[in-house]
């Protein structure tokens, strides 16, 4: 294995190995907390965070999967027309390290065309499935114009043992202007129903939010 890719699970090494690959962690400008959601869209879960989004009157970032897409397209409309921003985190969900470079090219291309005819919506930012990049990958992403983003606070939302309040606590602890909050609203690729806790815990990330004084919004403003 080469160690030319940034795992964030490997906190030690992530913002190192994420700087020297220019990858971003945080928002260039602080002027809004973005929550990210990675893994939809999801029947229930999607829906559920919607809801609970529209509540507050807060806008997002949803990663979608390529695949997930293709199940539900109606859905992933949905979220685009809700005025979230839609991005992009693979046709299938696999670990990239395993995968050559010309393989998951195809499988970006072939998720953000899919993305792109569910919501008519271009995606602008990549997330790779579980953080890893390599440096082939990043190459293509780049050609294509995509802005890779990974991010500076996490909820451990598709743990098993995870709850709404450890959730809540571990996205918030220390939450500043600026971050780029990693959730999940489908459980996919995760632990049975995590998204039910993630929703669970999303009034109190959204409460910490605005007590910053700046509002939960895209990464990128065009929606
Ligand atoms: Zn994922």
């Amino acid at each position: 294995m080469r160690a030319d890719w940034v795992c964030p699970a490997l906190a030690a090494h992530a913002p190192r190995l994420a700087a020297a690959y220019r990858v971003e962690l945080r928002l260039p400008d602080p002027d809004r907390v973005a929550l990210t959601f990675d893994d939809g869209p999801h029947p229930r879960g999607t829906p559920a965070v919607l809801a609970e989004l529209d509540r507050r009157g807060a806008r997002a970032t949803f990663f979608l999967v390529g695949e997930q897409v293709a199940r539900d397209p109606a859905l992933a409309r949905e979220v685009a027309d809700a005025g979230h921003e839609v991005a992009l985190h693979g046709y299938r969900h696999t670990l990239l390290l395993r995968r050559r470079v010309a393989e998951v090219a195809g499988d970006l291309d072939r998720a953000a065309a899919a993305i792109a005819d569910a919501t008519g919506a271009a995606p602008q930012l990549y997330r790779p499935p579980y953080g890893v990049f390599s440096s082939g990958v990043l190459a293509h992403v780049r050609t294509r114009g995509w802005r890779p983003l990974l991010w500076s606070r996490w909820g451990r939302d598709w743990e098993r043992r995870a709850t709404a309040s450890s959730i809540a606590r571990r996205a918030t602890t220390g939450l500043r202007p600026g971050d780029v909050v990693l959730l999940h609203d489908s459980d996919a690729y995760s632990s049975a129903d995590s998204w039910r806790r993630t929703t669970g815990a999303l009034p109190s990330v959204l409460e910490a939010v605005a007590a910053l004084g700046v509002p939960a919004s895209p990464v990128t403003h065009s929606t």
